[in-house]
């Protein structure tokens, strides 16, 4: 029953409640307090790059984590013209699995220089940073056995454009997924996390993956625009924002061969639904986690709660007393809960959505100073129609219903066209059997969080606006990535 684990070991990560080994990870980190890390192209390109700018803690405006150059236009043509002579292809899989698995141990060798990474460049509490970890290694393990069932030959030269929200994990996991099935990659970090990026790909090549397959690109919407539309270019992985993905299309039905493969997953407007027969104490808890950890900055992160009328001050109540106990900070302390905003403009946008709605305000925490941060915002509305955009932050917003209004809530949040996580607390067994027929998400959750997919188990992605699946950690992603599409063995 438990095949799917056969030759694959999911990562240990760390228990932060063991003192003994928080204790020797914590001495560990603090050699990286203060390092100052560099970036730059990575492969077989030469040539110079752009003008180095630094990065900057979005905890601590006054620690600079490093510096960045980003890639110039030559350095993409001339990565472009590298990963197109690559022989990647050639290299049999069972090799291409073993550096893959190689790279694994490797990046839970440098645990301490990620969590510091994780924390100084991307503002990722310890336990998120944990977690982010444990997801990126068990990418590379999974799709290294995945890769092994599959048959049909590789695409071609595939763009990685990954979110500053997972810098290492949905980095990994999507070139980590390119590369198994046998396609050089030209990987294009976030502008807000190339760092982390820059000794994730490093390890890579350090583990054996040749300097031609995977090559690094920093860069903004230039060299992403560079890349997305280039017709060397097979295929495109990308996770961030709708409008973002919505101009790779274009860029990719301009100037790319018919039918090469988009595999995007955007935003959400994730709601979640608590009706009288909920646990107070149990929603209040998974609502807490939903909306906040991360600082909210998932795209599985709950955006609008329903909660049924007879409970709704309540449950109200409740979440108003347990968002007071939130730590708010810097991310570096064990006790912080929620950290910084990723940077001054997506800060501002979030604050200035919250200004326009001030009459709204339900409940908020006083934000902390040295950094860009939005405390925890709730914020009432009638319904996920009031909501115009996915508002990337800690901002939660809390609409009330009548036991018989329930079909109109899920018609209202599948008229949205948004589908990518929706969770549910109810302890009516027949609501919960009918759900997985009545929304459209990807990811439903009952009677628990919303956040937090697993590789393996628990794949992730949504549909309509939300993505095009198929779900990365699960059993069919790696197909897109082939000329197959499809023909697995062994299942
Ligand atoms: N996989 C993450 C989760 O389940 C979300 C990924 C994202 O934010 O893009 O929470």
């Amino acid at each position: 029953p438990f095949a799917i684990f056969a030759g694959r070991r999911s990562s240990a990560g760390l228990d932060l409640t063991d003192p003994v080994a928080f204790e020797a990870m914590e001495t560990a980190r603090g050699s990286f307090a203060k390092h100052r890390w560099q970036a730059h192209s990575l492969g077989a390109m030469d040539g110079a790059g752009g003008q180095a700018r630094p990065v900057i803690n979005p905890a601590n405006h006054a620690d600079t984590v490093g510096a960045v150059t980003e890639a110039s236009a030559s350095q993409v043509g001339q990565a472009i013209a590298t990963a197109s002579a690559s022989k990647w292809a050639d290299v049999p899989v069972a090799e291409r699995a073993e550096m893959l698995r190689r790279t694994a141990d490797l990046y839970e060798a440098n645990a301490a220089e990620f969590f510091a990474l994780l924390a100084r460049e991307a503002g990722k509490s310890w336990a998120d940073a944990v977690a982010e970890l444990r997801e990126a290694v068990d990418f590379l393990r999974y799709y290294a056995e995945e890769a092994g069932k599959l048959t049909a030959p590789p695409r071609g030269p595939f763009v990685c454009i990954s979110p500053w929200n997972f810098p290492l994990a949905i980095f990994t996991g999507q070139i980590a997924a390119a590369l198994a099935t046998g396609n050089p990659v030209l990987a294009k970090p976030a502008p807000q996390t190339p760092l982390v990026a820059f000794r994730a790909i490093q390890l890579m090549h350090e583990a054996g993956v040749p300097a031609d397959a995977v090559q690094l690109l920093p860069g903004g919407p230039e060299v992403g625009t560079l890349l997305t539309s280039n017709p060397a270019m097979a295929g495109v992985a990308f996770t961030g924002s709708l409008p973002t993905a919505r101009r790779i299309e274009q860029a990719m039905a301009a100037h790319l061969p018919p039918h090469a493969p988009l595999i995007a997953e955007t935003g959400g407007l994730n709601a979640m639904v608590v009706d009288t027969t909920a646990l107070t104490e149990q929603a209040v808890r998974d609502i807490i986690a939903s909306a906040f950890q991360s600082a909210g900055q998932r795209c599985s992160a709950l955006r609008i709660l329903y909660v049924q009328d007879d409970v709704h001050e309540h449950t109200l109540n409740m979440l108003k007393g347990a968002i007071n106990e939130l730590v708010l900070g810097d991310p570096w302390k064990l006790s912080t809960d929620v950290g910084p905003i990723i940077d001054a403009a997506a800060r501002d946008k979030i604050a200035a959505y919250i200004a326009a709605r001030q009459d709204k305000v339900l409940h908020q925490l006083p934000a902390p100073a040295g950094g860009t941060f939005i405390a925890p915002t709730v914020v009432g509305v009638s319904g996920i129609e009031d909501m115009p955009e996915e508002i990337f932050g800690p901002v939660l917003h809390v609409a009330t219903f009548k036991g018989d209004e329930l079909p109109k809530v899920f018609a209202a949040i599948n008229a949205s066209g948004y589908g990518l996580t929706f969770g549910m607390h109810t302890r009516i067994s027949s609501r919960v059997k009918r759900l997985a027929t009545t929304v459209h998400a990807g990811n439903i959750y009952v009677n628990r969080n919303q956040i937090g997919a697993v590789v393996g188990s628990q794949p992730f992605g949504g549909e309509g606006l939300s993505g095009t699946g198929p779900k990365a950690g699960g059993p069919h992603y790696l197909p897109r990535f082939t000329q197959g599409g499809g023909d697995l063995q062994d299942r």
